[in-house]
């Protein structure tokens, strides 16, 4: 069941500020999705696009950065998702063990868990592997799912930057860098190692980040300088510091 409200959105003020920004879309069917992944919007039940999905999608899909702040349940896992898993079908890119394409970083499990969740129901009947590792658990059961291959990865922080560190992944292959819930991943005290985890991915030069975050408090802002090239900012409704 969706915990949409469209109807507390009408009204809803969307600020989108950055050079080139491409224009937002109206539904899905414009969003250019691979023919699996929008069968499978349509199967979620999902009809329009939340306002964060209409603004982030074009946005993401022609390769921009982007910090995004909007609140929790406007629908912001398929707004990333959505363009990233289409983009890894389209390419076609090959998969290599222990190099994802996509890394999600999420605070916790339950959140990683939802994500996760949800990149399985978006990628149905495709050929995405998509793995999943958080802390609390024995390594060795989910460096099998690493070892296994996977195109998109979904992690905590504290137990990514374990298995960066015993290089069981490396992000040679990464092309796209998703920091979900990033104020909430700041008051949990993960900021040295969202800060570790960019810095293995600044080695390598084609990448692309999205910052999601429901407020916006000054250290974001800056992480969002930090990490982030010629990006494109997007706030959906009233979002506090
Ligand atoms: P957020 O990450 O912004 O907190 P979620 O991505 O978890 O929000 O979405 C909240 C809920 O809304 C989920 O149950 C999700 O499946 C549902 N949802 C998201 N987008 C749509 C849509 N376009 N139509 C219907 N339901 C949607
Ligand atoms: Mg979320």
């Amino acid at each position: 069941s969706s915990g949409i409200n469209f109807g507390k959105y009408d009204n809803i003020p969307v600020k989108v500020t950055g050079e080139n920004v491409p224009a937002p879309i109206k539904a899905f069917s414009e969003a250019n999705l691979r023919g699996i992944i929008s069968e499978n919007v349509t199967k979620s039940g999902y009809k329009v696009p939340t306002p964060i999905q209409k603004v982030s999608i074009p946005i993401i899909s022609a390769g921009r950065d982007m910090m995004a702040c909007a609140q929790t349940g406007s629908g912001k896992t398929a707004a990333f998702l959505l363009p990233i898993l289409s983009y890894i079908l389209e390419e076609n890119i090959g998969m290599e063990i222990g190099k994802p394409l996509a890394v999600i970083m999420s605070p916790t499990r339950e959140l990683a868990i939802q994500i996760y969740n949800e990149a399985r129901k978006f990628s149905f009947t495709s050929y995405l592997k998509i793995a999943i590792v958080y802390g609390g658990t024995s390594v060795k059961h989910q460096n099998d799912s690493i070892t296994k291959g996977c195109h998109v990865l979904i992690a905590t922080p504290g137990r990514l930057l374990d298995f960066v560190n015993r290089t069981f992944i490396t992000f040679t292959n990464t092309r796209f860098v998703v920091l979900d819930e990033a104020d909430r991943m700041l008051d949990m005290g993960f900021a040295d190692s969202m800060r570790q985890m960019m810095t293995h991915i600044t080695m390598r030069p084609e990448h692309q980040t999205l910052m999601f975050s429901a407020t916006f408090p000054e250290e974001i802002q800056r992480m969002a300088g930090e990490f982030l090239k010629d990006y494109v900012f997007v706030t959906i409704g009233v979002v506090g510091g």
